[in-house]
């Protein structure tokens, strides 16, 4: 079933000797079926590892963070990285879309929105610089393109029409099924880390007390990084509760509110964003961070207080709302690292093991680039992005 580990030291350029000498291809365990673990897997296969892709519960689960229906895709960012690495996602978003048959990416464009010109004014740079297509909306604009929206106190918008949202769970399963397709052997399996000798990670270990050995291991298991790794993790990740509201439009403004609306956003505090549409409903959350949680045993039910807020500010920012129906509720959560940055980088104390994650909020869109991303640093052909190792934390 899996290849012996196979001696090997570490090089000067970070290459082991299975990478530099071995015409096999390299066997790679990969645990979490979620956005990061998925991607990383099918990039993985697809530039000629040997691949088995381990999930304790299945693909975009309900409890995992890629669980939701959807997430929001745009190129709004302060740090170029992150315009770069949309970039490069939404067009494997479309590639990948085309070459299954399916719509995972959704071009409803997205409009973010806010008070303070900070945000916006360093996305804009990036974003001009990155070739993203843009438009600037000062206050009156917004009034005129969007009369769903109360304009009051927002004093600039940026629209972008090429971005919009993904169907996250329904992604996290095409992945999957893609990876089975094109010759990746997927397991459902709790996993455990083995034990780290010589720098190295001898295996893992399933709940049925067998053992599996690769040649690498990447463990991209979202907010339960933090309980499988605590040596590394416990104070560089909170694992925080993100509450998700659904409501109808009235059928009067059902036109208004789930075609001609796009995905929004609107940046200040608290930080509301919305995707409107999809399924007949308006989704709205609160990017706000939550208090700290257990992700196999919080509560998945919403609070009043969050309901509360939400509908508040839905009722006041989309005035035609008022009284809409509360259809659905989720509860999720963000993988948050100090700085919002992601993790990819080698356990500290074993080189043939990677850990991907710390998404804090944000990740999925960038899934594809960054199984790419992992592919190419696992096989040994690009060098860590330092943004993303463990060591800037030190
Ligand atoms: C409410 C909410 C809204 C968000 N909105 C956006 C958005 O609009 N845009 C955006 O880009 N991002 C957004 N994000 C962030 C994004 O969803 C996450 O960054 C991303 O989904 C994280 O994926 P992951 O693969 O790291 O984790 P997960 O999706 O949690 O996947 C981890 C997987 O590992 C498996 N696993 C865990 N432990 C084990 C084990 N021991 N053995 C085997 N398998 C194991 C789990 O079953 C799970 O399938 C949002 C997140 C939330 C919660």
């Amino acid at each position: 079933m899996s290849a012996p580990i196979i001696g090997s030291s570490v090089s000067p350029s970070g290459l082991t000797a299975v990478q530099a000498n071995s015409t096999k291809p390299k066997h790679i365990i990969v645990i979490g079926a979620g956005a990061f673990g998925g991607w990383s897997a099918l990039n993985l296969l697809r530039k000629g590892a040997r691949v088995t892709l381990i999930d304790a519960i299945e693909a975009g689960n309900p409890l995992a963070s890629s669980g939701g229906e959807t997430r929001v895709i745009r190129h709004a960012y302060e740090q170029r990285i992150y315009v770069d690495l949309v970039v490069r996602a939404l067009e494997m978003w479309k590639e990948n879309d085309r070459r299954w048959g399916t719509r995972l990416f959704n071009q409803k464009g997205v409009l973010f929105m806010g008070q303070e010109r900070e945000f916006i004014d360093a996305a804009m740079t990036h974003m001009e610089a990155a070739g993203v297509n843009i438009e600037i909306l000062q206050g009156a604009d917004i009034a005129q393109r969007y009369q769903q929206l109360n304009p009051e106190n927002l004093k600039w918008a940026v629209y972008e029409p090429d971005a919009g949202y993904l169907t996250a769970r329904l992604a996290c399963i095409a992945v999957r099924d893609a990876f089975i397709e094109e010759g990746g052997e997927y397991r459902l399996a709790r996993v455990a880390p083995g034990a780290i000798s010589a720098g190295e990670m001898a295996g893992v270990l399933l709940e049925d007390g067998s053992r599996l050995q690769a040649d690498q291991y990447v463990f991209a298991c979202g907010p339960w990084l933090k309980e499988l790794f605590p040596e590394v993790f416990a104070d560089l990740i909170k694992v925080t509760r993100q509450e998700l509201y659904f409501f109808k439009p009235p059928a009067e403004h059902s036109k208004a509110f789930n075609q001609d609306l796009p995905v929004w956003a609107e940046v200040g505090t608290p930080f509301f964003y919305g995707i409107p549409g999809n399924g007949g409903v308006f989704k709205i959350g609160d990017d706000t961070r939550g208090p700290e949680v257990d992700p196999t045993t919080q509560s998945r039910s919403p609070t009043q207080t969050g309901i509360d807020k939400a509908r508040a500010f839905m009722e006041y920012r989309f005035p035609a709302m008022k009284n809409a129906s509360l259809v659905d509720a989720r509860v999720c959560q963000y993988s948050e690292t100090k700085d919002y940055n992601f993790i990819i980088d080698r356990h500290p104390q074993a080189q043939n093991t990677w850990l991907a994650g710390g998404g804090s909020g944000h990740g999925f869109k960038h899934s594809p680039a960054l199984g790419e991303m992992i592919a190419d640093q696992v096989l040994g052909n690009r060098p860590s992005e330092e943004k993303f190792t463990l060591s800037r934390f030190s």
